[in-house]
């Protein structure tokens, strides 16, 4: 069975790249019926917060990623990284270097000014510990092989190797005894019986140094196989670059706050990079059905604020409205009714792209009078405005037949006498209702406000 894992590290937020990768694996999961496990890389113990935690843990479920079994913490396994290490050591495919810290930047700085690359040189691979000083301290390191080549296949990028002698023999655990993130991150992948290991493109360099932790291991315990790669290409803005903060939100909360609906984030994040034809838009059900790695691409992918946004729009129109009109409301405030909410949400979904457009276009309906008028309306009901005013009061109290075709024959035939547009005659009533100038057709407005509402709202503007 195919058991993949997505293993954040807490940063403070989770990043939409990260919460991609997170999809792929989850996605691919599902598709095969397999196992999508989740693991919280917490070791960075200044970083990892409970809240750090939480804004991951919130994040996934929001976007309805819920993973199988028990979440593992990294930091709960270190004595178990810590014997790895020791059984590498007890084969001897690892060994004790005690070079000090100073004695290792020189050796940098050395390779430094001979325009050497940059590695650990082996000087303690073939010592004898016995000729360390009494009591001195230790790292454990891996015996890499010196010749060949490291090859993985990996499902997205290809056939990609590394010179052995490119893989210098890294630390596994330091000399406190904690692991390095390249031991423990393998431990807890062959641990978990992963599968398939899909992240991102960053980490193919580790991935080379991962394996010869696995194949060290191979003659020592069982199960150490082998994992599918996958690394998948990073996102970046839209002008080419790798995504960071000055393209915008990076964190799956401030999609959220922005008022991103969560299919509609999770849509566009299955869509940069994976594709199926032309289709733009999947359920959750098409996507785990459709849903392979090989198709995701091997180029980076570009991140377009405009396009989730109107993918967004397009998810508003077909949500539910009961559910659009309680998350309206909450950008609302107090002051918001739901059920008003729930039977205007067609009207107002037909524009909007995000919740706050939706809060934004809607909050009138719950504005106290007298209305507070933006100044480009209160414009709109000066001097003629008053006389055209009134006139329409009269008509409209008038008006026993409160819907929309009648309101619309009453007003067009005022119109009609006038000699004026119907849209000249909105716009001191839209002023009047709204206290804006941009609302929801001006019928609308007066069916959602109703009779008595309305005419207040009217009645409060004729001086
Ligand atoms: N914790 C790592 C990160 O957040 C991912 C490690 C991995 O996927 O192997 O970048």
């Amino acid at each position: 069975p195919v058991i993949t894992r997505f293993a954040p590290s807490p940063t403070g937020f989770l990043h939409i790249g990260n919460a991609r990768t997170g999809l792929f694996s989850w996605l691919y999961a599902r598709h095969l019926g397999g196992k999508a496990l989740l693991r919280i890389e917490d070791t960075d113990k200044k970083r990892s917060t409970q809240e750090a935690i939480d804004v991951i843990l919130d994040g996934l479920d929001w976007l309805g990623l819920e993973f199988d079994g028990e979440t593992v913490f990294q930091s709960e396994r270190a004595d178990r990284h810590a014997e790895v290490a020791q059984k590498l050591l007890d084969a001897g495919k690892a060994y004790k270097c005690f070079a000090t810290t100073e004695e290792l930047s020189e050796m940098r700085e050395q390779q430094r000014a001979a325009k050497q690359p940059i590695r650990y040189d082996g000087r303690w691979r073939d010592r004898d510990p016995v000729e360390a000083p009494e009591g001195a301290e230790f790292t454990i390191r891996i015996k890499t092989p010196e010749g060949g080549e490291t090859i993985i296949e990996d499902a997205v990028q290809g056939r990609v190797k590394v010179d052995n002698r490119e893989i210098d023999d890294f630390i596994l655990l330091r000399a406190d005894g904690t692991p390095t993130y390249m031991l423990a991150v393998v431990v807890d992948d062959m641990d978990m019986g992963c599968t398939h290991i899909i992240r991102g493109d960053d980490h193919l360099n580790n991935a080379f140094r991962q394996m010869q932790v696995i194949e060290a291991m191979q003659g020592v315990e069982d199960g150490w196989e082998r994992p599918v790669y996958a690394h998948v290409p990073l996102i970046h803005g839209n002008d080419g670059a790798k995504l960071s903060k000055r393209h915008g939100a990076l964190g799956v909360r401030d999609y959220r706050e922005m008022g991103i609906l969560p299919e509609a984030l999770f849509n566009y994040l299955l869509r940069l990079g994976w594709g199926h034809g032309d289709q733009e838009e999947f359920s959750r059900e098409e996507a785990i059905a459709l849903f392979d790695i090989e198709a995701v691409g091997k180029g980076p992918s570009r991140f377009d604020m405009k396009k989730l946004l109107n993918m967004n729009g397009n998810y508003i129109r077909a949500a539910d409205d009961a559910r659009l009109a309680r998350l309206t409301a909450d950008a609302i405030g107090p002051q918001a009714d739901v059920a008003v909410l729930t039977n205007a949400m067609p009207v107002f979904k037909t524009r909007a792209r995000n919740l706050s457009e939706l809060a934004d276009g809607a909050a009138f309906l719950f504005k106290s009078r007298p209305l507070d008028m933006d100044e480009k309306a209160a414009a709109l009901l000066d001097g003629e405005a008053q006389t055209r005013l009134s006139a329409i009061s009269g008509r409209l109290h008038a008006e026993s037949d409160w819907t929309l075709t009648a309101l619309e024959a009453n007003l067009k035939a005022y119109a009609e006498e006038l000699g004026l547009g119907l849209g000249k005659l909105a716009q001191p009533l839209r002023a009047a209702l709204t206290g804006q100038t941009t609302s929801p057709g001006i019928f609308d407005v007066l069916v959602l406000l109703g009779r008595e509402e309305s005419l207040a709202r009217i009645d409060a503007q004729v001086t």
